[in-house]
């Protein structure tokens, strides 16, 4: 017997569970509509928030690099790795996210588990939201420190754990998502910020969701709320409605120095290629000439959450683009991610454990891509499977 059977008992137990992922194949590129395991459909699963995965300013500045630069690093930007475009792309993220510094790195669960560890050890305190995405958790988790979850938005309770910690922590870090991901809420940064002062703790924000949506232009939680200076550490990801691939963190020098030095996926991890870090050029310079395509992505969003909404479905407490349609049970959420597949729709269901039991839902990913006409499609849609699984009258 192979040394490796217990995982195919792991496998059916997680199928037995219902938690076992079917992982859908897409042919071609992401766009509003695109075609999976064969059929094609409009796409409402996406990070893909303005567009920009397929955008021909990105796929030109990627090729040109490639011609230029080649197709691989060569080595970890530490060694010989850092390319002139790297350099540049990071010049040009701290401009637009109006940051003294900038450091690019893989992907956004790199950057959190770059920094995270560098900045705290053995007897700091990481206060974290008990919603934090992955890559935040494994990044407390990798730097030793001790973690206190605190309640999901919940600054009474950030507040009551700080006091209860603070005489014993070396240093204390407050991190929290921007955005968050399944609900689409956003933290309650001025107050986080407030606290953070009082005490003396560092703030890190992740604005993986936030990135190309929050703020003038795109330029996320940090601009939406006018605290800029005032959040010392910010995490962004590439990968979303920048349309590429890669992660980065934002901060004063001496952090972006510090991380160069210390943080461990920029030493031992290969740089972005230079087709992902022209792209991602181009894609920050996109934004920094015009803000229409966040204003469409708003629009779209503002105009599919009222149709659903006037239809008599809940969309929980979203404030972004990203639109839960709560359901309730798994098994329902389920079966009506299923007709709306049959009924040329992609859109996944999520439920336990991502969220919690009896929340599930469908998660809708509203994008600048999509035009009224798709929007319209989708709630039309979206009516029909309700109306035949009982969810509406
Ligand atoms: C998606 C996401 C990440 C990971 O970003 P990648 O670039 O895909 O690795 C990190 N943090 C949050 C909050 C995210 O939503």
């Amino acid at each position: 017997m192979s040394k490796l059977e217990f995982l195919s008992e792991e496998l059916g137990a997680l199928k037995e569970q219902g938690l076992f992922n079917v992982i859908r194949t897409i042919d071609g590129p992401q766009g509003a509509w695109f075609v999976v395991d064969g059929r094609k459909v409009l796409n409402l699963c996406s990070n893909n928030y303005l567009g920009f995965a397929d955008h021909p300013r990105l796929k030109e500045a990627a090729k040109k690099a490639i011609d230029e630069y080649g197709v691989g690093p060569g080595a970890v930007r530490s060694i010989a790795g850092t390319q002139t475009i790297h350099l540049e792309l990071e010049r040009k993220l701290a401009d637009f996210k109006h940051a003294p510094a900038c450091i690019v790195l893989q992907a956004g669960f790199s950057a959190n588990t770059a920094v995270i560890p560098a900045i705290t050890g053995r007897g700091d305190v990481i206060f974290s939201d008990e919603l934090n995405h992955a890559s935040i958790i494994d990044g407390c988790r990798l730097s030793r420190a001790d973690v206190v979850r605190y309640q999901h938005n919940d600054v009474d309770d950030l507040r009551n754990k700080i006091i209860e910690h603070k005489d014993s922590a070396r240093r204390m870090l407050i991190v929290t998502d921007g955005v968050f991901s399944m609900d689409g809420d956003i933290a309650p940064l001025p107050e986080i910020v407030e606290i953070a002062d009082e005490f003396g703790a560092i703030v890190m924000v992740d604005d993986a969701h936030g990135e190309g949506v929050l703020g003038d232009s795109g330029r996320g939680i940090v601009n939406h709320f006018r605290l800029e200076g005032r959040v010392d550490i910010e995490v962004g990801t590439l990968s979303k409605a920048f349309g590429v691939m890669g992660g980065f963190v934002t901060g004063p020098e001496v952090l972006i120095d510090y991380l160069r030095q210390r943080a461990r996926p920029f030493l031992f991890s290969s740089g972005l290629t230079p087709a992902d870090t022209a792209a991602a050029i181009a894609a920050v310079d996109m934004l920094l000439e015009s803000d229409e395509p966040v204003k469409t992505l708003w629009d779209n969003a503002a105009y599919f959450q009222k149709g659903l909404k006037e239809a008599g479905f809940d969309t929980g407490g979203t404030q972004t683009p990203i639109t839960p349609v709560m359901l309730g049970e798994a098994k329902l959420a389920s079966e009506f991610s299923k007709k709306l597949f049959e009924k040329g729709i992609f859109a996944q269901s999520i439920s336990y454990p991502t969220v919690p039991r009896g929340k599930a839902r469908i998660r809708c990913m509203v994008s600048a891509a999509h035009s009224k006409q798709d929007l319209d499609f989708a709630l039309e849609k979206f009516v029909e499977t309700a109306k035949e699984l009982g969810v509406l009258s």
